[in-house]
């Protein structure tokens, strides 16, 4: 009797041993998943999400390998992280999708998560360039108000650490905050831009332009590398709008946009001043150049042929050129070389209108210590 009482006791005092065990394990990953929550939801940015996710996120759950997919049905997500500095294609954990269709496969219309074996043909898209096997996983959807965001993939070497009978809650909730920020992270990538965005040009605004002028004059400070800024108006616009119509106008600014940023690099900026004005900046390009290139730009209006029915419309271009070159000495006040540039830039402009339009025309050189050159007509 004493000794069944005894063995008794100590199965009950294991099987505590073992709810203990398992409280604190519980208690510890929640714990985890409060820190990860936490630091989640303080992110300033989409790459410091996906930066979060790629690489905190494995440690944080003692995950063999994860990876992250996202819709990118416009493929522009690369290009948003770029301007973070994050450079995507030397992360092979982050996987972009031109559409849903491989999560709506994997998800169903439930859109509930996939936990279990892993199966080549379902699994192998979303854990590409794997160095190692691996032998289970579990695949999240990531949604907010019914609509694929992408997905969170959690794998492992141990077949039974994701199983399909396993309570999904966690994964679920870590899925939903997960989807919460990323919908935000990306409407606030989209209001950037659009709001920088020039929507019938499709180039940046003058906003953008204010924004940038500043940051590339204290980048041609410190690089010591000149800075060439161009203005450049439609020659007789208003006749053309007036003999064909607005929405033909509207056209031919389309165009004119399109094709100056075709003459420009990336890493220029153009933007839409006003009405039918643009100013471009082109950094590290002194003021030989700079004439070369507005010359090809003017050459190259010239040669548009504006589609309007049955008459052949051709447009020219006027373009004033300024180029900042700062001195080695002291760094002088942004925002004074910022206006005296664009000045400098819309007076070559008018020399060029007041001179016969369809031409380019050096304001000279702006530096620190203010010596210009006299104009040139080109
Ligand atoms: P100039 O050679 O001196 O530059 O002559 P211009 O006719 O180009 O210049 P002006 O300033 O007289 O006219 C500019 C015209 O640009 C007037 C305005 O109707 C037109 N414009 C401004 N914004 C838009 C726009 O968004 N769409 C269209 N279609 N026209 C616009
Ligand atoms: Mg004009
Ligand atoms: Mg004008």
């Amino acid at each position: 009797m004493q000794d069944d009482l005894t063995t008794d006791l100590s199965i009950l005092e294991s099987h505590l041993d073992g709810m203990l065990g398992r409280i604190h394990e519980n208690s510890l990953t929640l714990r985890r998943f409060q820190l990860f929550e936490k630091k989640l939801l303080s992110l300033n940015s989409l790459s410091e999400m996906v930066e979060l996710i790629l690489t905190d996120a494995r440690e944080f759950f003692d995950l063999d390998v994860i990876s992250f997919c996202l819709i990118d049905e416009k493929q522009e997500l690369a290009g948003y992280l770029a301007e973070d500095g994050y450079k995507a294609s030397s992360h092979p954990g982050l996987v972009f999708l031109r559409d849903k269709e491989l999560l709506r496969a994997t998800f169903g219309f439930a859109i509930l998560p996939y936990l279990g074996a892993w199966k080549s043909a379902k699994c192998a898209e979303f854990f590409p360039n794997l160095e190692k096997k691996i032998a289970s996983v579990a695949i999240i959807p990531l949604t907010r108000r019914g609509k694929y965001l992408g997905s969170l993939n959690l794998g492992s070497f141990d077949p039974v650490r994701f199983v399909d009978s396993m309570a999904t809650d966690f994964v679920e909730h870590m899925a939903s905050v997960v989807s919460m920020c990323l919908e935000n992270h990306l409407n606030f990538e989209i209001l950037r831009r659009t709001s920088l965005m020039d929507t019938l040009t499709g180039v940046n605004n003058r906003r953008f332009l204010e924004q940038r002028l500043g940051e590339e004059i204290d980048r041609s400070q410190r690089s010591a590398e000149p800075l060439t800024c161009f203005f450049l108006d439609i020659d007789f616009f208003k006749a053309v709008n007036d003999r064909h119509g607005h929405q033909i106008g509207d056209q031919v600014l389309a165009l004119v946009a399109q094709t100056v940023r075709e003459q420009l690099r990336n890493n220029d900026v153009l933007a839409r001043y006003g009405g039918e004005e643009f100013v471009a900046l082109l950094s590290n390009i002194d003021e030989v150049i700079a004439v070369d290139i507005a010359e090809r730009i003017r050459s190259k209006i010239k040669t548009l042929e504006i589609d309007c029915g049955e008459e052949k419309q051709f447009i020219t271009i006027s373009i004033g050129v300024a180029t900042y070159v700062p001195a080695d000495e002291a760094m002088h006040d942004t925002k004074e070389i910022a206006e005296s540039l664009i000045h400098c830039a819309d007076d070559a402009l008018y020399q060029a209108k007041h001179s016969g339009r369809d031409r380019v025309i050096c304001s000279g050189i702006i530096s620190d210590n203010r010596q210009r050159a006299s104009k040139k007509a080109i």
